[in-house]
């Protein structure tokens, strides 16, 4: 822990100081990738507290995911600037909810919606509209765009014309099924994870006595990716304020990557037309990655069109140099994911951690191969946002009985073992043994798994010494929700959505190819270059070692057709630009794939579901009939986050 307020600024640059020590008034932070924003404004935080400006319980601080929110806890309490609310917009506002509920509202907070889709599904037919699989995701996500817009279902129709949007049915159908999907709601005495924001939102414009208990509480606010900010949660954020200045936000117009959620980078640019007074920095010295690779983040941005390109900040790398990005071309997948393998295998063997390595995609179905190719190398990998040590099912079971404990524990005539005590004794009630049972196999499994969690209780206790079961309890869920599993240090295989904020010493970003990035359904300039985008947050994830690839066919012996992503024209060494597309591979720093095996071992699996698929349709499309195709996943995703979100905001294991 930094000694002293003025130790907190060691080790920031400049720039990075004047936001750390503006500490009052309007603050926005414009920059690139890697330029330490997330840094600046984590140390903006702990300087304010440990100079006495700042209390601690006054600030919210506001991030993207709940893994991030978690990461600049942890940061802040080694700053020496514990105590400080780090969390995301929805599991801000259900706390809030919660709190105020009673008071405000009056009786018992509805219970959430788990189940959307199937009540999207439920409202189309009373509608007597008849929805296929597809076209229900696409309406599920279209009413979750209205919410967030604050549109309301008479108003979609006039909307949908107005934004040119791609809708999923007829507009005058859509705007019925999300009436009757919201009374169908309010009958069954629900709400969606959507409501929360707006609820939060209704209850501090009606209530003047709740927002003024709420605007005491918390005097100093904190925004990370504000370029990912929705309207609903900008309004939220407004209210919060209620009129006052001390606002900082930081974010990237050329990360936007949650159009599709209603996010939108105009609060962010908009910032200093709404705040003529503010403080406004910008960063550009990149501190994450080498000077190759913010080449070629520099080079995909000098490509973009739209706000990206009209904000570019161009990246000045302050690292050494490092290798040139490989570019390398595959027959098929299986072959990449073998490729990827191997070369991972030596970057392993050369001394990099395997949690030091990235292998992103555009879309979770893409998982599946990685897994299957780094399994057979032998390599160690977890999945983020498909995380399976929290979905254990004994990891599950104790959660739950610890919940229970530490509720117990609540009763003032019990708070006095140590938690690792505690822990072992809820954990022994059901049978478990300090000492391992003999063998391999699921039980030798199981007891590892709860080994975990007991050893995660002794690092928890080492690290917060006043802490109580249910502050254990908390991080649990936290984690869970996070996706930080205690015992594995392996390669990371996660989306590109994923990825924001993150950075390892080597990613790879895999399947490059037309139809994956960009993604089929993005049709419009606008959607392809949020694309780009991704690409860009993709590449700048990278500290050293970066590497592109793209196979021809999805399956070996395939028949090919497929083409290197647009986004690699122009990119590449010796690539001509846009437009003018060649074949891949062979000059300056392009590789060429080693050729890969002919034939794929196993089974073929679904990439959805991984159920193991044999009709020969299925096996074809590798996909379960019934599964969503892979146009859907941004969705499918989008929705899994957010019921993860919501399950940690309501104190609840996230599975
Ligand atoms: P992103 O846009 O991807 O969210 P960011 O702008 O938030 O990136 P950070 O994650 O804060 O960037 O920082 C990127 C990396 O650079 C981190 O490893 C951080 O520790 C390091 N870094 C930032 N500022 C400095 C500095 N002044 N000196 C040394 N390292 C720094
Ligand atoms: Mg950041």
């Amino acid at each position: 822990m930094p000694d002293s307020a003025d130790a907190v600024l060691d080790g920031l640059d400049p720039e990075q100081r004047a936001v750390a020590t503006a500490l009052h008034g309007p603050v926005c932070v414009l920059a690139g990738a890697g330029t330490g924003k997330t840094r600046a404004i984590t140390h903006r935080i702990a300087y304010g507290v440990r100079a006495g400006v700042l209390q601690p319980s006054t600030v919210l601080a506001v991030t993207f995911t709940a893994r991030a929110a978690g990461e600049m806890r942890g940061r802040l309490r080694q700053l020496g600037a514990g105590g400080v609310q780090a969390r995301t917009f929805h599991a801000a506002a259900l706390r809030q909810l919660q709190y105020f509920w009673p008071r405000a509202i009056g009786g018992e907070m509805p219970r959430i919606l788990e189940r959307k889709v199937q009540l999207v599904a439920e409202a189309g037919a009373r509608s007597r509209i008849r929805l296929d699989r597809s076209e229900l995701r696409d309406v599920t996500g279209e009413i979750e765009w209205c919410k967030v817009t604050q549109t309301v279902p008479e108003d979609y129709p006039a909307v949908a014309a107005k934004t040119s949007r791609d809708v999923p049915r007829d507009p005058a159908e859509v705007a019925r099924i999300y009436a009757t999907y919201e009374q169908l709601k309010r009958d069954r005495g629900l709400i969606d994870f959507e409501d929360v924001l707006l609820l939060t939102v209704g209850v501090l414009q009606d209530r003047p006595d709740v927002a003024d208990t709420v605007r005491s509480q918390y005097q100093h606010f904190v925004v990370d990716e504000y370029q990912d900010v929705s309207p609903l949660q900008q309004r939220l954020l407004e209210l919060w304020l209620g009129g006052r200045g001390n606002l900082c936000v930081v974010g990237d117009a050329s990360q936007t990557i949650y159009s599709f959620t209603g996010a939108t980078p105009d609060f962010l640019l908009g910032f200093r037309t709404r705040h003529p007074d503010a403080t406004v920095v910008k960063l550009v010295r990149d501190y994450r990655s080498t000077p190759q690779v913010v080449g070629l983040a520099n080079g995909l941005l000098s490509q973009a069109r739209g706000h990206a390109a009209a904000h570019r900040l161009e990246l000045v790398s302050q690292r050494e140099s490092g290798p040139d990005p490989a570019y390398t071309e595959y027959p098929d997948e299986p072959a990449e994911a073998e490729g990827a393998a191997r070369r991972i295998r030596d970057l392993i063997d050369s001394g990099v951690r395997p949690s030091e390595i990235a292998v992103l995609y555009r879309i979770n179905a893409q998982s599946e191969v990685y897994e299957q190719a780094l399994a057979d190398a032998g390599v160690p990998y977890q999945l983020r946002g498909a995380e399976r040590f929290f979905e254990r099912p004994e990891v599950r079971e104790a959660g739950m009985l610890l919940r229970g404990a530490a509720r117990a524990a609540a009763d003032p005539g019990e708070e006095r073992e140590t938690i690792p005590q505690q822990v072992r004794a809820v954990l022994s009630s059901r049978g478990w043994a300090s000492e391992p049972p003999a063998g391999s196999g699921a039980v030798r499994d199981r007891w590892e798994s709860l080994a975990a969690l007991v050893r995660l209780s002794e690092d928890f206790t080492a690290a917060r010494p006043g802490a109580e079961l249910s502050d254990f309890v908390t991080e649990l869920d936290e984690r869970a929700n996070a996706q930080h599993a205690p015992t594995v240090e392996g390669v990371t295989l996660a989306s590109l959505h994923a990825a924001k904020g993150l950075e390892w010493d080597a990613v790879f970003l895999v399947g490059l190819t037309e139809g994956t990035l960009p993604i089929t359904h993005a049709k419009t300039d606008e959607q392809v270059e949020e694309e780009r985008r991704l690409l860009y947050v993709g590449v700048t994830r990278a500290r050293l070692h970066l590497s592109l690839s793209w196979a021809l066919s999805r399956s070996p012996g395939g028949r090919g057709g497929r083409r290197p992503s647009r986004f690699m024209d122009g990119l590449r060494p010796g690539s001509a630009p846009r437009g003018a597309r060649r074949g891949a591979g062979g000059q300056g720093g392009v590789e060429r794939g080693s050729g890969g095996r002919s034939k794929r071992r196993g089974p073929v699996l679904c990439r959805v579901c991984g159920r193991t698929l044999s009709e020969a349709g299925e096996i074809k499309l590798m996909r379960c009939e019934d599964c969503p195709s892979d146009l859907d996943e941004a969705l499918y995703d989008r929705l899994r986050g957010w019921r993860m979100e919501q399950a940690k905001a309501l104190g609840q294991p996230a599975y």
